[in-house]
């Protein structure tokens, strides 16, 4: 799975909130490719709530 962020993201927190390994908001947010593997439906559940539609997935 790979995970990208938009330059939409409004550094609202959301997904940080959903999953803190995989992401870190800051002046937006970024992902830890790392962290990815295991927190998969996270991934997808961020990308599902994201209100600025910022998170891609691609498997
Ligand atoms: S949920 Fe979306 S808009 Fe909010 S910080 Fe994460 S990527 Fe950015």
């Amino acid at each position: 799975m790979k995970v990208e962020i938009l330059d939409t993201c409004t550094a609202c927190g959301l997904c940080e909130s959903i999953n803190n390994e995989v992401f870190k908001v800051n002046d937006m947010a970024h992902v830890t490719n790392s962290k990815i593997k295991g927190n998969e439906d996270d991934c997808r559940l961020a990308a599902a709530q994201c209100p600025a539609g910022a998170i891609i997935i691609s498997e």
